[in-house]
């Protein structure tokens, strides 16, 4: 009997996961890999959920999630000036994941095609290649800011293009992309007629007097824009799994139906605690502030070594490094940190191959570990020169 399908047989590990598993067999690592804020969920938020349970709010909940949260998230949130009607616009989900996972499942007929940034978060090529389309890779470099270009972009348009990502602040890159080329990525959607999903998941972590807006804010971009985003990086929610997606109507119903059949709603003391979440933006800023001081130390550090060098990070919390002055790929590189110094750092080749030569190293730890671990990296340097 075949008992696994044609459809999942593609699925793999993604090499951050695989790096995880090797350093959790060592002793003595510090982690400079994981895309999660270190600290725990601010305990307000906590209590706001405890409340809840408390009060007996632990039923499930409408499909499309609580209407309070939704009616926040239309008020309250970084799209709230694109003037989503919280009843038909707006979707909770189990985090960003399951509204990217709900969108391309009613988006992607087999065989469209979808447009992603390389390097790019790799779950994006697992989804879109799982619901039958086709990922297509738009190859950005460090010269241009890792910064999708316009001219590139519509270079790599078929009939058969659905829909383009784009993710800003960007995993793995911490680059933002500029106004400029939102409204020429903009132009080309209208020109061309194509979707856009926008994941903003790290767009409250934003540095040097830096903004970002939506693409979905520019003129007639409502229409064909999917935002999404999620509590996990702006609250240090990761595991509560509260994530949401706002849209056309048409698009958000047949979301809401699918999670209606599969999964029924987001976690319902988690949206609760969301809705407190986004009525306290002073806590997302104590966050953002934490990473502030780290990243600012990490890039003196980086640029105190020697033949490394990196595109300033402007958001979210990675900064990703040129190694290839030093004689290695990128894998063997990170292969051989983790062995010899016992620091994991993600090869930048795991997230498309516009990051070989490249690590992503983030800077989710205290300060006195990102201190060690770049002690650490530097006596590597030094050993490699
Ligand atoms: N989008 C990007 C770009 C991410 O890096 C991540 C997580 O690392 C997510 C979405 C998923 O976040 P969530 O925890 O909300 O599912």
């Amino acid at each position: 009997m075949k008992m696994i399908n044609d459809r999942t047989k593609d699925l793999k590990q993604g090499a951050i996961r695989a790096m995880f598993d090797k350093a959790a067999k060592m002793e003595g690592v510090i982690s400079m890999g994981i895309g999660e804020p270190d600290m725990a969920t601010p305990q307000p938020v906590c209590e706001a959920a405890a409340r809840a349970m408390m009060e007996g709010k632990t039923h499930y909940t409408p499909n499309a999630g609580i209407p309070e949260l939704r009616k926040a998230i239309a008020e309250l949130s970084t799209v709230k000036d694109v003037g989503y009607d919280p009843q038909t616009e707006i979707i909770i989900t189990n985090g960003g994941m399951g509204a990217l996972s709900l969108v391309m499942s009613v988006i992607i007929d087999p065989g469209d095609e979808i447009l992603i940034q390389d390097p790019q978060w790799l779950n994006y090529v697992q989804q879109v290649e799982y619901y039958g389309a086709k990922a297509v890779r738009v190859p950005t470099d460090a010269e241009h800011g890792f910064e999708m270009q316009p001219e590139v972009i519509e270079s790599l348009l078929t009939p058969k293009t659905k829909a383009l990502m784009i993710n800003t602040p960007n995993n793995p890159t911490g680059c933002v992309t500029s106004p400029e080329t939102l409204a020429a990525i903009a132009d080309l959607a209208k020109k061309h007629d194509f979707l856009v999903i926008t994941d903003e998941v790290y767009n409250t972590l934003l540095f040097e007097g830096t903004s970002s807006k939506s693409i979905a804010e520019l003129p007639d971009m409502k229409e064909r824009t999917v935002v999404v985003n999620s509590f996990s990086k702006f609250m240090a929610m990761c595991g509560w799994r509260i994530g949401y997606a706002a849209g056309p109507a048409a698009i958000v119903d047949k979301m809401t139906k699918c999670q209606e059949n599969f999964n029924a709603c987001a976690n319902a003391v988690g949206q609760w605690a969301a809705v407190y979440a986004l009525e306290h933006p002073e806590l997302a800023e104590e966050l953002r502030l934490i990473f502030e001081k780290r990243r600012e130390r990490l890039l003196e550090l980086i640029d105190g070594i020697d033949g490394m060098t990196c595109v300033r990070p402007n958001g979210a919390f990675y900064a990703f490094v040129d190694i290839s002055s030093f004689g290695l790929d990128d894998k063997e590189f990170c292969n051989r940190l983790l062995e010899e110094k016992r620091v994991v750092c993600i090869p930048g080749s795991a997230f498309g191959d516009c990051g070989k030569g490249y690590i992503r190293i983030a800077y989710t730890n205290s300060l006195e570990n990102i201190e060690e671990a770049m002690k650490r990296i530097s006596e590597f340097c030094s050993e490699l020169r």
